[in-house]
């Protein structure tokens, strides 16, 4: 078994999920990052080359665009594998599928992200719920960030107090803040309009045995997507040991609207009087206020930061691929601190 000292980690596609995994890696102390791939120069190619990352173009006929705009580049995809140990695959959903023989024929263990389907890797992550079957995997593929969001919550209170259903209504924001393309303006998308929404499969590929039933609409907003969230536990609980289940598991964050947090913008803001780059949130935050028990029926509205909640969990993913850590909890730890995120 080889055992890793400092993992070696290559980034294919460098966009929102990609420059986000980039500068996590980049804070750990037992990773280093070996480069990134751009499709085309730009000013986020600019910005990594003077922090000091090795660009490397996405394919062969990619080279040209960047010699005829002056920019250095390292090589080419091929160039960046041979010296990575994981490729953290950043391209847009469905795009990731078709460098799975690339990185087979590389040897490189490779990490996918939520836009592809469970069956490229045969195995769907999150740090809290699976990590040790994670152990020593070639390929993974981390699970969207709604479904994220939605495994932290329940994990958490199936385990206290074991759920007997879930139900959950989404509202998934229009498209990320940059995608000045993309999104409704004017409207509230039934997002599929057929129920259940992939999103409850897509927790199941994680915690098989949950009763979930999804519902997603689109909405004209770019911050963060909500989830209501209606549980039935085994159970009768207070509201105090709700709080109190959730409060073990440090990417939990519970806001009060009391406190001025009562809406996804004022949680933005808050990211950034934090301090946070890129007012990034990688927590599931919930709503103090939202969290009302009917006994063994409770009620919670949580937000997920799209952007960036699935980071640390592709941070997670190289760890537990590469028996770096042997436990998530500790991995947790350790890719936490580095971030500065958590409780
Ligand atoms: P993005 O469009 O912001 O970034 C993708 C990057 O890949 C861009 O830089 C693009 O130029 C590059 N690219 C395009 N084609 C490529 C190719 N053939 N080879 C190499 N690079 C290529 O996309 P994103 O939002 O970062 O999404 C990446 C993945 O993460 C998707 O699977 C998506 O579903 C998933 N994801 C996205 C979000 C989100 O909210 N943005 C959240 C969780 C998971």
């Amino acid at each position: 078994m080889v055992i890793w000292m400092n993992i070696r980690v290559a980034i294919n596609g460098y966009g929102t999920i990609g420059k986000r995994v980039a500068d996590a890696v980049l804070k750990q102390n037992d990773m280093t990052l070996v480069g990134v791939t751009k499709t085309k120069p730009s000013y986020e190619v600019d910005l990594a080359i003077s922090r000091g990352i090795r660009i490397y173009a996405s394919s062969v006929d990619r080279v040209k665009l960047f010699e005829e705009a002056g920019v250095q580049i390292c090589g080419t995809l091929d160039d960046l594998l041979k010296e990575a140990d994981v490729v953290v695959d950043c391209t847009p959903g469905k795009v990731g599928a078709s460098y799975k023989p690339v990185y087979e024929r590389a040897k490189v263990k490779a990490i996918w992200q939520g836009g592809e389907k469970h069956d490229i890797a045969g195995f769907s992550f999150n740090a809290v719920c699976n990590y040790k079957e994670a152990l020593g995997r070639e390929q993974v593929r981390v699970v969207s960030c709604n479904t994220t969001g939605l495994c932290r919550s329940l994990f958490a209170l199936d385990k206290s107090f074991g759920i007997r259903k879930v139900r959950v209504v989404l509202m998934r924001r229009g498209a990320d803040p940059a995608e000045d393309s993309k999104g409704p303006i004017n409207s509230i998308v039934p997002d599929p309009v057929t129920i259940p929404s992939h999103h409850g499969p897509d927790v199941q590929k994680v915690l098989p045995h949950i009763d979930i039933t999804t519902t997603a609409f689109a909405v004209p907003t770019t911050l963060m997507h909500v989830h209501l969230l209606n549980v039935e536990l085994n159970r009768d609980v207070t509201e105090g040991e709700i709080f109190s289940a959730f409060s073990q598991y440090p990417r939990i964050r519970i806001v009060s609207a009391s406190d001025g947090i009562g809406s996804t913008s004022a949680i933005i803001e808050y990211a950034r009087d934090l301090g946070r780059h890129r007012y990034d949130m990688p927590e599931l935050v919930i709503w103090k206020e939202s969290v009302k028990s009917f006994g063994k029926e409770i009620y919670l509205t949580q937000a997920v930061h799209q952007e960036s909640i699935v980071v640390p969990e592709n941070i997670d993913a190289i760890r537990a691929m590469t028996r770096i850590a042997k436990s998530g909890e500790e991995s947790m730890k350790l890719t936490d601190a580095y971030m500065g995120i958590g409780r």
